[in-house]
């Protein structure tokens, strides 16, 4: 890159100041490319950057109301199976560590979604047959031209959540650590009522889970077979989800440059 292009990405006020800081890195689904000073610098280029942030758009409020859905639906399987979805204390053993790093990788909610990241790999290997299968029946429906079904189209939303569960699951447990790790740290620092950067990051690993539990209801849909498991990681998130608001009560008003402002 010349230094021209760099000071004239850096001087242009169309980009939103460290919006980035706030993001999932998830570039290739996010609204805001054409905002983004990070995503300029990394493409070296502004052409078209805005039908790619309505097309993300759209993606992300489908799986906003899904993410409800699956919640709703969950707390009325979760009320007749009998599972209390008010526990939010994890069976988690503590390690004994001492420094802040140490301390926020050992917190409770960095520990759940430690175990949220296993629960989903083990997951996706035991569903190795499964996805055989999956293959094989839409495979057979667009080789027989099935009526009334769309089995692209299936096959393009199996790997859009699929691709969404992956993006999430390790990165919800390294936003809760630095943002609990943040929290010790600039605790005595930003007097209350200010934005604290660790609800920011907070924030971020909610909106992680909040899509992640979306992905996990319409992976149900298509792996009906595959309900307990699926039921289980859906109870996990939801009580690390709840646990994080409990722990972070100012993460989900934090305003996150561009994405939370009304008129970036
Ligand atoms: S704000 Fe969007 S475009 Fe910029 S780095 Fe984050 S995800 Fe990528």
């Amino acid at each position: 890159m010349d230094k021209e292009l760099l000071k004239k990405i850096i001087g242009n006020p169309k980009f939103i100041p460290g919006i980035y800081n706030y993001c999932d890195r998830w570039c290739k689904r996010c609204s805001f490319t054409s905002r983004c000073a990070n995503y300029a610098l990394s493409e070296e280029q502004f052409t078209d950057l805005e039908s790619h942030d309505i097309n993300s758009k759209v993606f992300w409020q489908n799986m906003n109301t899904i993410s409800e859905l699956t919640l709703e639906i969950l707390r009325e399987i979760a009320g007749q199976e009998g599972i209390d979805l008010d526990t939010f204390a994890f069976k988690i053993e503590p390690v004994k560590k001492s420094s802040w790093k140490e301390m926020a990788e050992n917190h409770e909610c960095s520990r759940a979604a430690r175990v949220y990241g296993d629960m989903t790999e083990n997951w996706f290997t035991s569903a190795e047959e499964s996805f055989i299968e999956k293959e094989n029946e839409l495979n057979l429906k667009m080789h027989l031209e099935v009526p009334d079904t769309n089995p692209v189209a299936e096959m393009n939303s199996l790997n859009d959540i699929i691709e969404v569960i992956h993006w999430y699951q390790h990165q919800i447990y390294v936003k809760i650590v630095r943002a609990i790790r943040g929290d010790m740290e600039e605790r005595p620092e930003v007097p209350d009522g200010f934005p604290r950067d660790s609800d920011g990051s907070a924030k971020v690993a909610l909106i992680g889970i909040d899509r992640s539990i979306a992905a996990w209801g319409k992976m149900w849909e298509h792996f009906p077979e595959r309900k307990d498991d699926t039921l289980d990681l859906l109870v996990h998130l939801d009580r690390l989800r709840r646990k994080i608001e409990q722990v972070f009560p100012s993460a989900r008003v934090f305003v996150r440059p561009g994405f939370d402002e009304t008129n970036p």
